[in-house]
């Protein structure tokens, strides 16, 4: 299931039957003289671990000089740490980044599972443990360059999804791999603060806009081909989400849950906490900007207009 996106980018994609989306997380093999890196370690069971350790061996074995892990969460990152052991990479996070990793008790607003769902977070509460093993070797910051062979790899801070959600451009390709900011299909997640910040991710989508990138390597689904008019879509569409709130506040709705429910009516319930989230996002957006108070948290948050 490898596929060669650019001169010297492989797709290591392994479908996993349990995922319970219909995308698995993306990994990218970026290799050249003799060098490689890794961007997302994808999760650490034994078919995923095999299969990343059959592809570099078939690409001749080259040195696995980083793992570099876009954001903490256990979809991108839980497989690192084997593969560590196994090559001797160093892990690489941004600073921002490293303690939402390193701390798998704290909620990390990436899954939202339900209460219920007993079985779903004993699994989720098991990978975030295993990813929390994968302490950084290298932590880096914004405008950071690592080198494999004679590629160039520059470090981009793109806040927003996570705090120390990191892409990574790879200027000899013109491939800037994404991470959770988009997607291959459908649009991301963002949590409400503490988590997530929906101002901080649509300026980090109009950076990445500017990056000028040939090709966008999302951390789910597949490669984009224009990256300009992808994220443009991405921010067209937070921007008539909000302006669907901010009609909703002004027609009279004054909770989060009554928002929620005129936006998604046909809402699957598995996917209620989800869409309470985004609407969250927004209104914590709008909460900054000084449009609206909120009182409460969650579904019962309670919305003053200004
Ligand atoms: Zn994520």
């Amino acid at each position: 299931m490898t596929e060669q996106i650019s001169p010297h980018v492989t797709s290591l994609h392994v479908p996993l039957a349990w995922f319970p989306q219909p995308y698995p997380p993306n990994v990218f093999l970026v290799a050249d003289g003799g060098e490689a890196a890794i961007i997302d370690s994808g999760f650490g069971d034994d078919e995923s671990y095999n299969k990343r350790i059959e592809v570099l061996t078939a690409a001749g074995a080259p040195k696995l000089k980083y793992i570099i892990i876009t954001h903490h969460h256990y979809d991108h990152s839980s497989g690192a740490h084997r593969l560590r052991e196994a090559t001797g990479a160093q892990i690489v996070l941004h600073a921002d980044e490293v303690d939402l990793l390193l701390n798998p008790k704290a909620e990390t607003g990436d899954f939202e599972i339900p209460e219920d769902q007993k079985e779903a977070r004993e699994m989720a509460a098991k990978w975030r443990a295993e990813a929390a093993k994968a302490t950084p070797d290298v932590r880096v910051r914004d405008g950071d360059v690592l080198r494999v062979g004679g590629l160039r790899l520059r470090c981009i801070h793109a806040p927003g999804h996570t705090d120390g959600h990191l892409c990574v451009y790879l200027e000899e390709d013109g491939v800037l791999f994404a991470g959770d900011n988009v997607l291959g299909v459908g649009t991301a997640a963002i949590a409400p603060p503490p988590h997530g910040d929906m101002a901080l991710y649509i300026a980090s989508l109009r950076m990445m806009q500017d990056v000028g990138a040939a090709l966008l390597a999302p951390g789910h689904g597949p490669v984009v081909k224009d990256p300009v008019r992808k994220i443009q879509e991405l921010i067209d569409h937070r921007q008539q989400r909000e302006d669907q709130v901010v009609a909703l506040i002004a027609s009279g709705k004054d909770t989060a849950k009554s928002l929620v429910k005129a936006i998604y009516p046909e809402l699957d319930k598995r996917l209620l906490l989800m869409a309470t989230g985004q609407v969250l996002a927004h209104l914590h957006k709008l909460q900054a900007e000084g449009k609206v108070s909120l009182e409460g948290s969650g579904a019962e948050t309670r919305i003053i207009a200004r």
